[in-house]
């Protein structure tokens, strides 16, 4: 159990409302008053490269700095990136160097994890989601440690994720204590795998939950947080401000835009960086996201460790997902994601099923390098609904677009080539923040990436596979171990040692 003797508890929601907030923990990172966000500098750079067509050759000089640094761009450099992705020609180069430089960092490899949703009681008022506090057509729910053991025993036990994403309202009773608890529950409930029967477990737990003390952040950091999820939602203060009331906790746009300097100084290292597109112009959120990956590397040397691309969806009792003037279209969005890639490009990119199965396929080669698949975000949805797509909005905080089963998504990735990685050694390992963001930037994670996603794709597909999906997938094991084989021939024989044995059934072995 967690020491949590150590943290604030609340009487009631309108203590936790008033109280929650810790001033002097906002104003450490905004010394003097000055913001990192600075939204005078993102309106310069959008201007100054709105109306002139954007110069090949600085473009050219700016792809090849980011692949050869792999360090975060200016947000100058990004803003010119943005101009240059209105023609055609540049931003088919873009793409190009995107590519190379997911290939260079990530490989072949996508991340699979479930989004595994905890609870839905909220204190906050946020204007397009449906678990927003007073929305009479939510039905609301907080799982038991029972009930989250069903839920696992479905995503660990019938699906075969190892990693979850674990959502959580804003609310007393789902306080930092009860986080901790469903954390150490899914990392100690194991459950036998149908096809060999051997015991399987969720291996990393991250979780997207509302901003946290550093006290509260130092007791999930306890009990082995993944990464932390904090979606800024927009950068844009005023239209922030007109989305979150400002009587909730989230309408204060510093306590949100801070907490991942706090994460970094409780040692939660690993931090998911995110937006939900549609709420504000593209432009002046990713120009913010790179300001904001540089002032954690500036205070920490740590950056983003996943950047997330939520787009606004349809939610119960909320009109905003369609009438917002800022929705993006597809093409809009793959342009998005493209420049991330290029303006952080160590980072992770997370795509989740929000989006269609086409805007999905069509970026796994741009700059994706981890999905969710058999999604069910209504809560206590994996155990109550047998089949794995149903949705129910009353249920749920939005609809989901992308309802491919784990197994399907793993056979049509490996039909292109690509192998799903169920790796979760690198936190294990102590591979987090710097030491990884490192690893990353000099292609050394590559390494170990490459030979755990084979030990854990090959334990997958023993374990939980379709024939044909098992199929497929030893066709790209043998292509990988000869790869392998190829690239590392004085340690080949230590990998094969571990392959074989994990053929025989022996699980978790990991480099
Ligand atoms: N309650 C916590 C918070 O807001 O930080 C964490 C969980 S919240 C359920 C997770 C994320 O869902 C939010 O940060 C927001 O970006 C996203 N979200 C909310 N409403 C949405 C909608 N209608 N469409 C897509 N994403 C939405
Ligand atoms: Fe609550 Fe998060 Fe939904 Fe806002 S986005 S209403 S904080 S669950």
């Amino acid at each position: 159990m967690a020491d949590t003797s150590g943290i604030r508890k609340f009487k009631d929601a309108d203590d936790f409302r008033r109280n929650v907030i810790v001033r002097s923990e906002i104003d450490k990172y905004l010394p003097g008053g000055k913001h990192f966000i600075d939204e005078a500098e993102i309106v310069r750079c959008i201007a100054e490269v709105a109306e002139k067509p954007a110069d090949p050759v600085l473009v050219r000089e700016i792809l090849a700095k980011s692949e050869s640094t792999r360090e975060t761009l200016t947000p100058a450099e990004t803003a010119v990136l943005m101009s240059a992705a209105k023609d055609p020609a540049l931003f088919a180069e873009m793409k190009a160097a995107a590519l190379r430089i997911k290939k260079a960092v990530y490989d072949n490899r996508i991340v699979v994890f479930a989004p595994l949703y905890v609870s839905n009681l909220c204190v906050n008022g946020c204007r397009y989601c449906g678990f927003r506090e007073g929305n009479a057509e939510q039905k609301r729910r907080v799982l038991t440690m029972d009930e989250l053991r069903e839920e696992l025993d479905v995503l660990a036990g019938r699906i075969g994720h190892k990693r979850l994403i674990a959502v959580y309202g804003e609310h007393p009773t789902t306080s930092t204590e009860y986080i901790a608890e469903t954390i150490e529950t899914c990392y100690g409930h194991y459950v036998p795998a149908p096809r060999s029967g051997a015991k399987n477990a969720i291996r990393r737990v991250n979780v997207n939950a509302a901003p946290l003390p550093v006290a509260d952040l130092k007791v999930l950091r306890s009990v082995g947080i993944g990464t932390f999820q904090v979606f800024q939602e927009t950068y844009n203060r005023k239209l922030y401000e007109e989305m979150h009331p400002a009587w909730s906790p989230k309408g204060n746009y510093d306590w949100r835009v801070t907490c991942f300097h706090r994460c970094l100084e409780a040692g939660v290292d690993d931090v998911g960086l995110g937006v939900l597109y549609g709420l504000c112009d593209w432009r002046f959120e990713l120009l913010a996201t790179v300001m904001h990956a540089r002032d954690l590397e500036r205070w920490f040397n740590i950056g983003p460790h996943t950047l997330s691309f939520p787009r606004l969806e349809p939610a119960s009792g909320t009109k905003v997902p369609e009438e917002s003037p800022w929705l993006i279209d597809d093409a809009t969005f793959e342009k998005i994601v493209t420049i991330a890639r290029l303006s952080v490009p160590y980072t992770g990119i997370i795509i989740t099923a929000r989006e269609s199965p086409e805007s999905r396929n069509r970026l796994i080669d741009g700059g994706m390098t981890q999905l969710d698949c058999s999604s069910n975000i209504a809560i206590k949805g994996y155990s109550d609904f047998a089949d794995e797509a149903h949705q129910e909005k009353d249920r749920q905080q939005f609809m989901l677009g992308d309802n491919r089963s784990l197994d399907e998504m793993v056979r049509y990735l490996a039909s292109r080539g690509t192998i799903t990685s169920f790796c979760t050694a690198g936190y294990r390992c102590g591979r987090t923040g710097g030491c990884i963001m490192d690893a990353l930037k000099t292609g050394r994670e590559g390494k170990f990436c490459k030979i755990n996603a084979v030990l854990t794709f090959r334990e997958w597909l023993d374990d939980f596979a379709s024939d044909e999906t098992r199929k497929v997938g030893e066709a790209l094991i043998e292509k990988e171990l000869a790869g392998i084989r190829e690239w590392l021939p004085k340690f080949y024989p230590t990998v094969l040692k571990q392959y074989e044995a994990t053929c025989r059934g022996e699980r978790d072995l990991f480099f």
